[in-house]
């Protein structure tokens, strides 16, 4: 009996025995099972951070304003390109307060006082750059979580510098325009009260104070059309009507019309153009632009002297075009600044001739509608050089 439930016994451990290790080869492989999809879930989750925050970077980096996104603590956690581009950052500000970032008081001292009073801050900064200085208006603002407490900043700048370049531009024409108004309007009115207190009753005086009336009232004239055709230029408005344009026939018609002025200086006008060159031009404004630089040959050239037109085809098939005078010239630091309205290298002159200061402006805008460029050659004493370029029909 005894061996019998012996066996009996033996078997049944026996039993457990295998069943409990299957029972623990199950588990394990459950466990191993259960660890490989949480690591999977875990990597898909990484995965979607990384692409959350490569989109949110690359929405940061898409904007013209320079951002930064700094931490409960003060330091950076997102920074993007066009803030990087306005500050001349070459390495990863990650991690650093603005001050170690930026190296600017101001910008920390912004940090400090958007922290302590929780309110939105703006202020205008200036940096100094290698062109000139930039103006940026920074804004900054703290970032409350889900539990209304604070969690970090935004700052966001906002580059001003084309804005008030074009704005100081701006004011500045409306003083040049202003001035060049006012001068030969008191003018106008000085003569006018001088004859009306008695110089009306010589007609002598009376006739040179008309004429000097005329003069200045002409010079108006001349500068409401300058202002008028600047402006519709600068708007957009002249609609360039480009077509094939004989340019010995242009350079005929615009030395003809001014052949009374070249006779009146003694100056003799040649056309040097070879009758088979044609340009893409809008024959009209190309006649304004060689009116123009004629008619400053003969103002400024010398009395007795000669206005050559000429051009050559250039290597990237263009008509290169000049006007040469034989009068006094440009100095050198005059050269590039005769293009900027109302500059002048002599006032008196100009304005006695009855110039606006516009005239080159409106060539260059002109010539560089068409795509062209233009620059003038000069050597004191030995004349000037206007030369432009033009597509080659
Ligand atoms: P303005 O109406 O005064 O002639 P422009 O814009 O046509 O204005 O010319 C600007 C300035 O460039 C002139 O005031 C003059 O001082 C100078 N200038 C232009 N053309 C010549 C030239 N051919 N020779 C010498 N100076 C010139």
């Amino acid at each position: 009996m005894w061996p019998a439930l012996t066996i009996l016994a033996l078997l049944a451990a026996g039993i457990c025995f295998v069943a409990l290790r299957r029972c623990r080869q199950v588990s394990e492989a459950a466990r191993e099972q259960q660890q490989r999809e949480f690591a999977l879930l875990r990597q898909q989750h990484e995965q979607a951070r990384a692409h959350e925050l490569a989109q949110q970077q690359a929405l940061f980096n898409s904007m013209s304003e320079g951002v930064l996104v700094l931490d409960g603590e003060g330091r950076v956690r997102l920074v993007n390109q066009a803030l990087e581009r306005l500050f001349g950052l070459t390495g990863d500000i990650r991690g650093r307060t603005v001050m170690e970032a930026l190296r600017l008081h101001q910008a920390q001292e912004l940090v400090n006082r958007t922290l302590l009073d929780g309110q939105v801050q703006e202020f205008e900064l200036d940096l100094p750059g290698l062109d000139g200085n930039r103006s940026l208006q920074v804004n900054s603002a703290v970032v409350l979580g889900p539990d209304g407490r604070q969690q970090g900043m935004i700052v966001v700048c906002h580059d001003l510098t084309r804005l008030k370049q074009l704005e100081n531009t701006r004011r500045e024409f409306v003083a040049n325009v202003s001035h060049e108004l006012r001068t030969p309007l008191s003018m106008i009115k000085g003569y006018v009260e001088t004859l009306i207190d008695g110089a009306k009753d010589n007609p002598e005086v009376a006739t040179k104070f008309l004429q000097t009336i005329e003069k200045h009232a002409d010079r108006l004239t001349y500068l409401i059309e300058d202002l008028l055709t600047i402006s519709r230029l600068e708007s957009g408005q002249v609609l360039m009507n480009f077509q094939r344009a004989e340019l010995h026939g242009v350079v005929d018609r615009v030395l003809s019309d001014l052949e009374s002025r070249a006779a009146a200086k003694q100056v003799t006008l040649r056309n040097e153009v070879p009758a088979e060159f044609a340009a893409h031009a809008d024959a009209e404004r190309l006649q304004q632009v060689l009116f123009n630089l004629v008619d400053n040959a003969i103002k400024y050239g010398r009395t007795g002297g000669s206005v050559v037109i000429g051009a050559r085809r250039n290597d990237k098939k263009q008509i290169e075009l000049w006007a040469r005078d034989d009068g006094p010239g440009i100095p050198l630091e005059a050269q590039t600044r005769v293009f900027e309205r109302f500059y002048r290298v002599d006032k008196a002159r100009s304005r006695d001739a009855g110039g606006t200061g516009l005239g080159l402006a409106i060539v260059k805008h002109i010539v560089q509608s068409h795509g062209g460029e233009v620059w003038v050659e000069s050597e004191p004493g030995k004349g000037a050089m206007f030369c432009f370029t033009l597509p080659e029909a």
